[in-house]
């Protein structure tokens, strides 16, 4: 396998555009993840067209102020970004960033890679999209974006071995019916999916909630405090937006009050804020506003915010991909990447989570762009498929839900240094696989202070000799 794979210079980049005919490829999202596709398959002499449903180029990190909608604070409500105000970043700016685009606050100032506006090492959502909007621009990737244009199928076209993709203006989308009018179709030898993994909330199931009287809503649709200000809230979920959503809504709350699965079967915490309790998950709600949690503690709320992360949502496939989403895992699915029966045409970049998300969307789109010229081999369609087959088979050995299936975890380094090795990269930095687990363990034991204070200031100096050679 993989005989014939090989590094990405320059020179071996174009020996092989010299062998196949560059293909042209949808990418669907200009997000991280759209971008930097964009930028490799460009870079592997393919030709990308983006196709982006928002008004602008960064995905999840433009900051959308819309209020939650009235009508459904428990659902998409037509809006992408799944950003609160006081958004910071969870990772250290050092490690986040794209393996050859540094995220540094003095990137070139007066360049094209200048964009920084706040350098703190955790920096607020806003430098996040100067930070994608400075990479567009240094590798000239705005001219490839269809902005406002909603992908609404993608099939095989009939005529060639290529797909047929449909889309039409997002605005029609928006103000038209469940079913949007399409205006145009286009055909594309290959199509790389990049929608995100951030748009279709996932509500958690309590029982008695459809009698429950008080007011719900999803993280998606939380910006600011203000809607909870004297409130009793019941926070469910205790990852990072529901650790950063908890303070936030306490400052104005009367109580806050955290349903958290890792307290399953022990008791109610206080914690150094007067207001804010920890609890294990909700056992039920009641028709008098009470919520009761599994340890028995109860408390009358006005309000329940769910902060239980998101569902994959691909409307735009049709059936005849045999592509399915169950129980949230994407499958069936060659290293979270490839559906073995249409791989290399069809593939998924940044599905993985709890992962290095920028610098896997990277190596993952190198190998999604070196596979489609023919410089990195995939094992054949029965080589795919049993690889899945085992891979789903460890999962369930280890007593791994399928929801999780995409969850890299402890195996993140393992499955980014795979991808890197597939496209002759050398890897994850050392010092980045250290800065990431030393703010993973910041984080768990500070989460109040994680993002000002810190013990892996030695770290800073090996990033920095590195980033020294993009620059
Ligand atoms: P997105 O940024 O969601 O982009 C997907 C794009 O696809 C969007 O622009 C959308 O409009 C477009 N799209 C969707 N469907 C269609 C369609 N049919 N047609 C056309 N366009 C379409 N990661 C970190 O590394 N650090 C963090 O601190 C961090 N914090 C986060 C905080 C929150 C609250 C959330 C939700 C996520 C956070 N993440 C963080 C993860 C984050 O998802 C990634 O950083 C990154 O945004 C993923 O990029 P993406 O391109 O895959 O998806």
């Amino acid at each position: 396998l993989n005989a014939r794979n090989v590094g990405t210079t320059e020179e071996e980049r174009k020996t092989f555009q010299r062998d196949m005919p560059p293909r042209r490829v949808a990418v669907i999202g200009a997000g991280a993840a759209g971008l930097m596709a964009a930028r490799e398959l460009q870079r592997e002499g393919h030709t990308p067209v983006v196709f982006e449903r928002g008004a602008a180029v960064g995905g999840n990190w433009r900051y959308d102020d819309a209020p939650a909608s009235a009508e459904d604070p428990l659902g998409a409500a037509g809006v992408d970004s799944s950003l609160y105000a006081s958004l910071r970043t969870n990772l250290p700016r050092e490690c986040m960033g794209f393996l050859d685009f540094p995220f540094v606050a003095d990137a070139g100032a007066g360049t094209v890679s200048s964009y920084s506006d706040d350098p703190r090492r955790y920096p607020g959502h806003g430098e996040v999209l100067r930070y994608l909007e400075a990479f567009a621009r240094r590798f000239d990737l705005h001219g490839l974006v269809r902005l406002e244009t909603e992908v609404v199928s993608v099939r095989r076209d009939d005529a060639s071995t290529g797909w047929k993709v449909s889309y039409c203006s997002r605005k029609l989308a928006v103000a038209g019916s469940a079913e949007p009018e399409v205006v145009k179709e286009e055909v594309f030898d290959a199509v790389a999916v990049c929608t995100g993994t951030s748009t279709e909330p996932r509500v958690a199931d309590i029982a008695g909630i459809d009698s429950w009287p008080g007011k719900q809503m999803h993280s998606h649709s939380y910006r600011v405090p203000g809607p909870f200000e004297g409130q009793v809230v019941v926070v469910v979920g205790y990852a990072p937006s529901g650790v950063d959503i908890s303070r936030d809504i306490v400052s104005v709350a009367k109580e806050v009050h955290v349903a958290r699965r890792s307290l399953a079967t022990s008791g109610t915490e206080s914690t150094a804020l007067p207001n804010l309790w920890l609890h294990p998950m909700i056992e039920r709600a009641e028709e008098n506003g009470s919520v009761v949690f599994q340890d028995g503690s109860r408390v009358k709320a006005d309000a329940i915010l769910h902060c239980t992360g998101y569902k994959y949502h691909f409307p735009f496939l049709g059936e005849e991909f045999g592509i399915s989403v169950d129980d949230n895992r994407v499958g069936p699915l060659y290293k979270h990447v490839f559906p073995p029966r249409l791989a290399p045409s069809i593939s998924f970049i940044g599905l993985s989570l709890k992962s290095l998300v920028f610098p896997l969307l990277q190596l993952q789109s190198n190998w999604v762009a070196g596979v489609l010229s023919g410089r990195i081999v995939l094992p054949s369609q029965e080589g795919m498929t049993e690889d899945v087959s085992s891979f789903y088979s460890k999962l369930q050995a280890k007593g791994c839900p399928k929801r999780h299936t995409h969850d890299l975890g402890e195996c993140t380094y393992e499955y980014e240094d795979w991808v890197a090795k597939q496209c002759g990269h050398e890897g994850i930095e050392g010092w980045r696989k250290e800065m990431f687990v030393a703010a993973l363990k910041n984080f768990v034991h500070h989460p109040e202070s994680y993002r000002d204070e810190w013990e892996d200031d030695h770290l800073l100096s090996r990033a920095h000799l590195d980033f020294a050679k993009y620059f």
